[in-house]
């Protein structure tokens, strides 16, 4: 047995695949797609609502204002960094160019 959730895109069921066409003939129709529930494991993620990438994008496009107020940047975030020129020899011809070299601050220490 298993079990399924259906596919949370909004417009899924509007997308001209054979995998959704239900019905008989006359009455046939593109039906929302199964996501199976053990597709991913006990590993939640946008594959365990959606079908596909398309689908995850029309959801968050849809509901773009509810899903900002869940968790609203209000400040920006910043990560401490180091930022180190070096010159670096060229492998292929004469000369060097400059490399930058960006490593973040371990905070956790000390
Ligand atoms: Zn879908």
């Amino acid at each position: 047995m298993s079990s399924f959730v259906w596919c949370h895109g909004p417009s899924c069921h509007k997308s001209h695949t054979q995998d959704r066409i239900r019905g008989v003939k006359g009455s046939k129709v593109l039906r929302t797609k199964k996501v199976q529930a053990n597709n991913w494991g006990d590993n939640f993620n946008m594959y365990s609502y959606f079908c596909s990438q398309g689908c995850y994008n029309d959801f968050a496009n849809t509901h773009i204002n509810s899903i900002i107020a869940i968790a609203p940047r209000l400040e920006p975030l910043e990560t401490p960094i180091n930022v180190t020129k070096e010159q670096v020899q060229y492998r292929w011809r004469d000369g060097t160019y400059t490399n930058t070299r960006i490593t973040t601050v371990d905070n956790d220490v000390g």
